[in-house]
C-alpha cells in the first residue's frame, strides 16, 4: 500500500502539468535524492543560503539570489527589500508603510490573484493602462509613459508580471523606471521553460526576478527563487531568516553584507513566516542545475510516445486529437481532445468532472473546457499509468 493509501486517500493521475492544487511537478530522481541526504545532516542555514546565492547568481548571471518558499513568497520578500532596503526600522514595521513610499506601479492588465503575494509586504499597487482590447474597447496595450506619468514621492517600485506577449516590453518598463531611480520586480513565476529566461529576463536590467521551483524547473513544489540586485537580495535575506542570535556571534555570509556595515541585528521580520527548510534549498540548487543544462531531447520523446499512445486509443466519433510541440522543443507537447459536445451528447464540463469522480481519478488540464477542449499534459503521468489513463478517457468519450 502507498502511503497516501495508507492515509485513506486514493491516487490520481495528473495529467493537468505542473499545477500548484495538485501538488506540483514531480520531483526528478537525482532531486528526490538531493532532499534526503541533506535532510540527514545539518548545516547553518545561512551559510547554505549563501551557497545557494552563488549558484543561483551563476545560473541566472545576476548578482545575487536566494531560495524563497515559492515565487509568491519571493515576491512578498522582493517588495519588502525594495520598501525597506537597509533600514532597520522599516524591516520592524512592516507591512505598516506609514511614513515611506509604498506604492508600486503595475499596468492593470497585468494584475492577478498572485499580486496579493506583493500587497502581503504592505506594498500598494497603483494601476495604469487599461484593458481596452479585452473589454474590446480599443486597440491598445499599456505604454511605458503611462508609468512614468503615475510615479510620485509615494512611489517604491514598479511590479511587473512577465508573459511572452506582455506590453509594454520588460526592457522599456526597466528603462523608465531607473529613469526615476526606482527599482523593479518581476513575476516570472511560470516563465520556463525556455531555459533562456533564467538569464534573459535579468538582462532586462531588472532589480528583482522572481521564479517557481516548483513548476517547469522540478524542484520542491514549495520552493522558489528571488533573484537579481546584491543589496536587495540581502534586504529580503535579513528579512526572511531566524534572527534567534546574539550580535556578537552572529557571522552572516559576506556575499549578502559586510557585517561591519551593520547597526545591529534585526528581529524576525516578515519573511520569517516564508522559510525554507535546508533539503528545499539543496533539492532546489539541484533541480535548476538540472533544468538549466537542458537536453531534454529523451524526456520530450518519452511525452510525445505517451500522447501518441493517449491518442490512439481514443480514435472515436465525437473526438478529434491533436498533439502540440513546442517549437523550441524545451516544453512538454501536450495533446487537445477536440469533443463535438452535440454528438457526444455531453460537455466538456460534464466529462471532466466525470473524469475526476472516477476511480482512479483523472485530472486533465481544463483552461480550455469553454472551447469543448480536454488538455493532456504528460509531465506528471507515470509511464505505469498511461494505459488506465488512456481508458478512463475512452470510457468517458465513448
Ligand atoms: C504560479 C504563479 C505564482 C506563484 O508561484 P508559487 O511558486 O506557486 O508560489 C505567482 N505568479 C504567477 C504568474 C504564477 O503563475
Amino acid at each position: 500500500m502507498g502511503i497516501y493509501e495508507e492515509l485513506g486517500l486514493e491516487r490520481i493521475i495528473n495529467a493537468s502539468g505542473a499545477v500548484t492544487r495538485l501538488g506540483g511537478a514531480p520531483m526528478p530522481k537525482e532531486v528526490l535524492e538531493a532532499f534526503r541526504s541533506a535532510a540527514g545532516g545539518t548545516v547553518p542555514l545561512e551559510a547554505l543560503q549563501a551557497v545557494a546565492s552563488r549558484r543561483i547568481a551563476n545560473v541566472t548571471r545576476t548578482e545575487s539570489g536566494l531560495v524563497t518558499c515559492g515565487c509568491a513568497a519571493a515576491l512578498t520578500l522582493g517588495a519588502a527589500a525594495i520598501l525597506t532596503r537597509d533600514d532597520f526600522g522599516r524591516m520592524e514595521r512592516l507591512p505598516d508603510c506609514d511614513g515611506f513610499p509604498n506604492e508600486f506601479v503595475i499596468a492593470r492588465e497585468q494584475r492577478s490573484g498572485y499580486d496579493h503575494a506583493v500587497r502581503a509586504s504592505g506594498a500598494q499597487l497603483v494601476e495604469v493602462g487599461f484593458n481596452e482590447r479585452v473589454a474590446n474597447a480599443g486597440v491598445r496595450r499599456s505604454e511605458a509613459w503611462e508609468y512614468e506619468a503615475a510615479f510620485g514621492p509615494s512611489t517604491a517600485g514598479v511590479v511587473y508580471v512577465f508573459a511572452p506577449h506582455a506590453q509594454p516590453p520588460l526592457a522599456e518598463v526597466v528603462a523608465v523606471a531607473h529613469r526615476h531611480q526606482l527599482p523593479v520586480l518581476v513575476d516570472a513565476a511560470g516563465e520556463l521553460p525556455p531555459r533562456s529566461n533564467l538569464w534573459e529576463i535579468p538582462a532586462t536590467g531588472a532589480d528583482l526576478v522572481c521564479f517557481s521551483g516548483g513548476k517547469a524547473i522540478q524542484g520542491p513544489q514549495s520552493t522558489g527563487i528571488l533573484c537579481g540586485r546584491r543589496e536587495l537580495v540581502a534586504a529580503a535575506f535579513l528579512q526572511m531568516l531566524d534572527m534567534d542570535e546574539h550580535f556578537d556571534l552572529w557571522s552572516p555570509p559576506s556575499e549578502f553584507f559586510d557585517k561591519e556595515k551593520l547597526i545591529g541585528l534585526p528581529r524576525h521580520g516578515i519573511g520569517r513566516a516564508m522559510k525554507v527548510s535546508k533539503e528545499q534549498i539543496v533539492a532546489l540548487l539541484t533541480a535548476l542545475e538540472r533544468f538549466a543544462a537542458g537536453n531534454n531531447e529523451e524526456e520530450r520523446a518519452t511525452q510525445r510516445r505517451v500522447l501518441e499512445t493517449i491518442a490512439a486509443e481514443l480514435a472515436l466519433r465525437a473526438v478529434a486529437c491533436r498533439i502540440i510541440a513546442s517549437a523550441d522543443n524545451e516544453r512538454p507537447p501536450h495533446l487537445e481532445i477536440q469533443l463535438d459536445e452535440a454528438e457526444l451528447g455531453r460537455s466538456a464540463f460534464d466529462v471532466c468532472r466525470q473524469l475526476r469522480a472516477g476511480s482512479p481519478p483523472v485530472y486533465v488540464g481544463h483552461g480550455q473546457l469553454d472551447e469543448g477542449t480536454l488538455v493532456v499534459h504528460p509531465l506528471c503521468v507515470d509511464a505505469e499509468d498511461v494505459p488506465l489513463l488512456a481508458s478512463r478517457l475512452r470510457d468517458e468519450l465513448t
